[in-house]
């Protein structure tokens, strides 16, 4: 029933998810767990739909290795909305922020609307094209926030600061793709269309802990993840759709190795895309390599040329290559690799760059 030519699907977000969960939720788009009614029109308080939460809770809890003190919400709103409603709920005085990107920025000055935001790095000078490692966090903050994975500029952390304080992130482009030691966080949040499911769903997985300590000041009832918690993201109704198809999405990674599955798949497809990058005549990467993200694989042309541009994007176009266009703020080319890409679509797309250079 999927579209009979293949596209290679590089976008960037919402993006490719494995056929296997597009399948099994157009069945349940006909009869959902043998209910007679589609998904769709069903009710989210119906035994089959909450046990569709609970497999999804556990599997976002299975595959992160995550320990029993945290609990994982399925939100409304995108990783956007946790921008302000982090700092509405921990906020207290301080928080200190890294600054790598459009995504980290528009944290950043979300946060400035609640306290003092300390930037504790940034490489926006260099239009962030590299991952800042020297620096240090104050230890009187209320937390530290950070991006894994800048979705727009192609570069990730390698690795994560050691800190007393509260560690935050936003894996939003890149959560289930690599290894982590995710019990290491107090708080971990994702907008579902890039690596865990479609649009409409975000995660936030939220230590316990980290209740203590809520800022004094209203929080409107919504935006409580306690509330959220307490009422096991059925406080109002939950985006039912994106949940079914996230957690189809979550047993395709369990069932192809998890992460140490996923993060050896995504080496192999990055470095297959990096290694062309690089010993190609024409075209050059956009970050500094010791930062290259292994999702998003930003690249323009050496010397960029109108002719170039007309002849590359008419042979992606006709080696059905789809959604490789740079983001507006980089320009040039970004090939997102997120799980669901088979390394065959990123073969495809260096064919078409080796027969370029020829
Ligand atoms: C896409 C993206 C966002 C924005 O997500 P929405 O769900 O659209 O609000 C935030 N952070 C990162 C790292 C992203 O890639």
């Amino acid at each position: 029933m999927n579209a009979t030519k293949k596209i290679h699907n590089f976008s960037a977000g919402p993006s490719i998810l494995s056929s296997y969960a597009i399948n099994k939720s157009m069945e349940d788009i006909q009869n959902f767990a043998g209910t007679g009614l589609s998904i769709l029109e069903i009710s989210h308080r119906s035994a089959e739909f909450e046990a569709v939460m609970e497999e999804c809770r556990l599997l976002v809890k299975s595959i992160l290795n995550l320990s029993d003190d945290y609990d994982i919400l399925f939100l409304q709103g995108g990783a956007s909305t946790q921008f302000y409603q982090i700092p509405m709920n921990f906020l207290k005085t301080k928080g200190v922020y890294t600054q790598t990107g459009t995504w980290a920025s528009k944290a950043i000055e979300e946060a400035q609307a609640y306290g003092e935001v300390i930037i504790a790095a940034s490489s926006k000078s260099k239009n962030f094209n590299f991952i800042p490692t020297d620096y240090s966090i104050d230890p009187s903050a209320d937390y530290f926030h950070c991006t894994s994975n800048n979705t727009i500029f192609g570069t990730q952390m390698q690795s994560f600061p050691e800190t007393n304080i509260p560690l935050i992130c936003d894996m939003s482009s890149d959560i289930f793709s690599r290894k982590i030691d995710a019990n290491k966080f107090q708080m971990i949040y994702a907008g579902a269309q890039k690596n865990m499911g479609p649009a409409g769903v975000t995660l936030a997985i939220v230590h316990k802990d980290i209740y203590n300590r809520k800022a004094d000041r209203h929080i409107p009832t919504m935006l409580d993840y306690q509330i959220h918690a307490k009422n096991g993201s059925m406080y109002n109704t939950p985006p039912v759709f994106p949940i079914l198809v996230s957690k189809y999405n979550l047993e395709w990674v369990r069932d192809n190795g998890g992460l140490n599955g996923m993060e050896i798949r995504n080496t192999e497809k990055a470095n297959l895309l990096y290694n062309a990058i690089d010993s190609s005549e024409y075209f050059e990467g956009t970050t500094e390599v010791s930062s290259r993200s292994f999702m998003n694989v930003c690249f323009v042309f050496k010397q960029e040329t109108p002719e170039l541009v007309s002849k590359f994007e008419a042979a992606c176009l006709d080696a059905n290559i789809s959604g490789i266009k740079g983001h507006r703020s980089v320009g040039g080319y970004r090939a997102s690799l997120y799980n669901a890409l088979p390394i065959d679509s990123v073969q495809a797309l260096v064919d078409v760059m080796m027969n370029f250079d020829k």
